[in-house]
């Protein structure tokens, strides 16, 4: 499996199984699967309502000896209610303990946006704090406390615009080794991924197939199908592989992380064969010409109305 070395010299799997959505009575042996096949990368998250489930299925896939714990890489991410610099270790610890582990190899600020501590999903603008009265910065000051005490070996950020990481960069301690957002040939993010790369700051792509099993509430009625695109079908043809295959290894080659999410284990298979697939130069261009800057997970859940945030503050 292919890996990128992050800023610090560590590296991590180009290629990891997503758990978003994943259900806790399906994630477990989604997870178990996964490891069995050769997948060494698992992103997590805590407000994804599954980690003490992913962390089953990786005990018990160390116990049964199908993979040591430092052969793998696992990423959580900082749910936006615990942005007060005090609240990051123990919001870690929490994740820790329901993933079963001592440490995490890499830790993300989830989303650019705060919310209240005793608020999970606001409804309404009560339940968001400003950016100016919780800024990035202090989050991210917790954030360097985690690698400080050893409890996780990379730190990121995830959703974040370049001037919000120039930000980072300018004020922080420690340089962040990784932005996750999201990246298809619908948004191809290139402004963001050129400035990545010449920063030595990973990208992860996420929701790389079109995320169709998003809630309805932030689907779009006439949202273009990604894995029925008529060009990556053409492709897939040539190369007698899926539509998803096509998009997994287009991320790769972009010299991109990427993350895709399934819970069938045959789809799990086939995902992580993907890597077998060399795409061409022609290839490359005929996908490179899809881009629509077109948002699955457009933000717009959290730019509450009479709020600071707008979708358009979000992005930038
Ligand atoms: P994906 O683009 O990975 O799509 C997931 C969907 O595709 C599921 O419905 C899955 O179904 C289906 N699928 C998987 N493999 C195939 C295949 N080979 N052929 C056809 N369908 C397939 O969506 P996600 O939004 O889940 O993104 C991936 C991961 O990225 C997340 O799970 C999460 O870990 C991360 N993420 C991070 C975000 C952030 O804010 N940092 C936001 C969004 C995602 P099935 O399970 O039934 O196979």
């Amino acid at each position: 499996m292919k890996s990128l070395t992050l800023n610090n010299g560590n590296t991590i799997p180009q290629f990891g199984l997503g758990t978003w959505k994943s259900k806790p009575g399906e994630v477990k042996s989604a997870v178990k699967s996964a490891l069995k096949v050769g997948y060494k990368h698992i992103d997590c998250a805590a407000i994804y309502g599954n980690e003490k489930e992913v962390g089953e299925g990786l005990t018990e896939s160390f116990a049964e000896n199908v993979v040591k714990r430092e052969d793998v890489f696992i990423t959580s991410k900082l749910w936006n209610n615990r942005h007060y610099k005090n609240d990051v270790v123990p919001a870690l610890k929490q994740t820790l303990q329901d993933l079963q582990l001592d440490y995490l190899d890499l830790y993300l600020i989830h989303w650019p946006v705060a919310f209240k501590p005793e608020v999970n999903f606001p409804e309404d603008a009560s339940g968001l704090v400003s950016l100016s009265e919780v800024p990035l910065l202090e989050t991210w000051y917790g954030m360097e406390q985690t690698v400080n005490e050893g409890l996780v070996k990379n730190i990121g950020v995830s959703n974040f615009s370049i001037k919000k990481i120039q930000n980072i960069i300018s004020n922080g301690n420690i340089k962040p080794t990784m932005n996750q957002v999201e990246c298809h040939p619908y948004l191809q993010q290139d402004k963001l991924l050129t400035y990545c790369q010449s920063n030595d700051i990973a990208l992860t792509a996420y929701s790389p197939l079109g995320s169709k099993d998003r809630p309805d509430s932030i689907k779009q009625e006439d949202e273009p199908i990604l894995l029925e695109n008529e060009v990556i079908k053409k492709i897939a043809q040539k190369y007698q592989v899926t539509t998803a295959q096509i998009l997994i290894q287009w991320a790769i080659e972009r010299g991109t992380v990427v993350i895709p999410k399934s819970v069938s284990t045959e789809r799990i298979k086939q995902n992580f064969e993907a890597q077998n697939i060399s795409l061409d130069a022609e290839d490359m261009e005929q996908i490179k010409t899809l881009n629509r800057n077109y948002r699955y997970v457009d933000g717009s859940f959290f730019a509450l109305p009479n709020s600071s945030y707008t979708v358009e503050s979000i992005w930038s």
